[in-house]
């Protein structure tokens, strides 16, 4: 039984259909039946970047599903070879050929994932139906149910049994209340203050012909905290996100949206918007902290009761990581019920789970922390001040250096560890002494 049928729910049930006979998804939304807004998901009209490990999880766990995106009007890009990418350090060089990715919007992804899910025959989906606690047996040591109600409808509280219950209904989760009704203490949890702003917009994609499919304006704390893109989605549209940090929230008002947007690094995305037609309101999101939760180090948990995705490691969302952790987590629960079964599966599966967590953690923790170090003078932890000046070294050779590139957006794209930047071969590029920069202007032209 799986509470919440997001990215991380209906990745779960990919997977737990090959272990059990039946599985169920309940969520307390209607679903759409077309790629569509809906308000359990309401960070969908922001630009959801499928990094490049996620785009392979998906295919592993879905053969063919590229194609299906494609033929729904994704647009195949290549990073940083389609991409005007402005860089802390400065614009990039579009090497070619970089990371393999997909552009489209987020309902389209999780509508295309929820149809190849519901096509199994093994799992099925109740709607409306709001997961409100759990049922433990007389001794409180294994979770034996779930408490739901149907939306909308008092009095309709019952339970529903189940041999394994999967908390996947994200970051406003109630599984922590959950577990201390039953008598256990609350995950341990570390939370990083990010006060991220977002406002997107969706545009109709002007028909002038540009040579690139991603627009990338990213921050330079100290002095520039702002970032936007413009990204090519399905329906022939562009999908634009500003985000402010820390408090500075990007306005929804058209005007004001503009305004922000002509505060960028580089003028390029406000003067693309100046000529395209707006075909959605602006939409915007904010997200106080990032957390993430520690189950795996809990003194004592129910068997059979596990959390996955959002709900165990909500991160800053300008990384875009967020789905292919839940990706990555789902791959965890399979390989660890392939495992001999031994008496604590659910110990195992939850820390395959929150391992799941860990790089990503390390990458926008680290780049989070910063942020705050400018706001509130805290300063870092050593270890980041230690490697702060190498990171910025290394994305500066990557805007000129192939090899240090495709290194770093590996890494960005979750393809390698955070680590690997440590590799001799990395550092020696990055370290060496030379006259090479940035270009100076938008590399336009390839
Ligand atoms: C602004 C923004 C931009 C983002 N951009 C990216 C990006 O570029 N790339 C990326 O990979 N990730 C991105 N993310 C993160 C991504 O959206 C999530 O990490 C990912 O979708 C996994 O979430 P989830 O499935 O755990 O939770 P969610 O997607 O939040 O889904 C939770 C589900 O649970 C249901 N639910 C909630 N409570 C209950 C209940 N009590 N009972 C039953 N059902 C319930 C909801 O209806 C919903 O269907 C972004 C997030 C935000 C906020």
């Amino acid at each position: 039984m799986i509470a919440g049928a997001g990215m991380a729910g209906l990745l779960a049930a990919r997977v737990l259909a090959e272990h059990y006979k039946r599985v169920t998804i309940l969520d307390r939304d209607r679903m759409p039946d077309n790629p569509g807004f809906r308000s359990g998901v309401p960070q969908s009209p922001h630009t959801h970047v499928l990094l490049g490990r996620g785009a392979a999880l998906l295919e592993a766990l879905f053969p063919n599903i590229r194609s299906e995106f494609l033929k729904a009007g994704a647009v195949p890009l290549d990073w940083p070879g389609d991409a005007l990418w402005l860089t802390a350090a400065g614009w990039s060089r579009r090497f070619r050929p970089g990371i393999s990715l997909i552009s489209l919007s987020r309902d389209l992804i999780e509508w295309t994932v929820r149809q190849r899910v519901l096509d199994d025959p093994r799992i099925e989906m109740r709607t409306s139906t709001e997961a409100t606690g759990l049922l433990a047996d007389p001794d409180g040591t294994r979770v034996t149910g779930i408490l739901v109600r149907q939306r909308g409808r008092p009095g309709s509280d019952h339970t529903i049994g189940a041999d394994l219950i999967v908390d996947a209904t994200g970051r406003r989760s109630q599984c922590c209340r959950w577990l201390t009704t039953l008598g256990y203490p609350a995950p341990e949890e570390t939370s990083i203050a990010c006060d991220v702003g977002y406002a997107s917009r969706f545009y109709a994609r002007p028909p002038q012909e540009r040579d690139w499919r991603l627009l990338l304006l990213q921050a330079q704390p100290p002095d520039h905290t702002r970032s936007g893109m413009i990204a090519c989605v399905e329906g022939d549209r562009w999908i634009v996100s500003l985000v402010g940090r820390l408090g500075d929230r990007p306005p929804t008002d058209d005007e004001g949206f503009l305004q922000f947007a002509a505060t960028l690094r580089s003028p390029l995305l406000h003067q693309a918007l100046r000529g395209a037609d707006p075909v959605s309101p602006v939409r915007g999101f904010g997200i106080s902290h990032s957390y993430r939760r520690r189950f795996d180090r809990m003194s004592g948990r129910p068997a059979g009761f596990v959390v996955i995705g959002d709900a165990v490691c909500t991160l800053n969302p300008v990384y875009a990581q967020g789905m292919t952790v839940a990706a990555i987590g789902a791959l965890g629960l399979d390989a660890e019920l392939r495992r001999s079964p031994s008496s604590d599966l659910t110990g195992r599966l939850q820390a395959r789970i929150v391992r799941a967590s860990a790089d990503a953690w390390v990458l926008a923790g680290g780049e989070d922390l910063r942020y705050l170090a400018l706001h509130s003078g805290e300063r870092p932890p050593l270890r980041n001040r230690i490697m702060r000046p190498y990171l910025d070294r290394v994305v500066r050779t990557a805007t000129h250096d192939r090899h240090v590139n495709r290194a770093l957006l590996r890494v960005v794209n979750m393809e390698r560890s955070p680590y690997s930047l440590l590799n001799p071969g990395v550092m020696l590029h990055a370290m060496q002494p030379g006259k090479a920069a940035p270009p100076e202007a938008p590399p336009l032209a390839q």
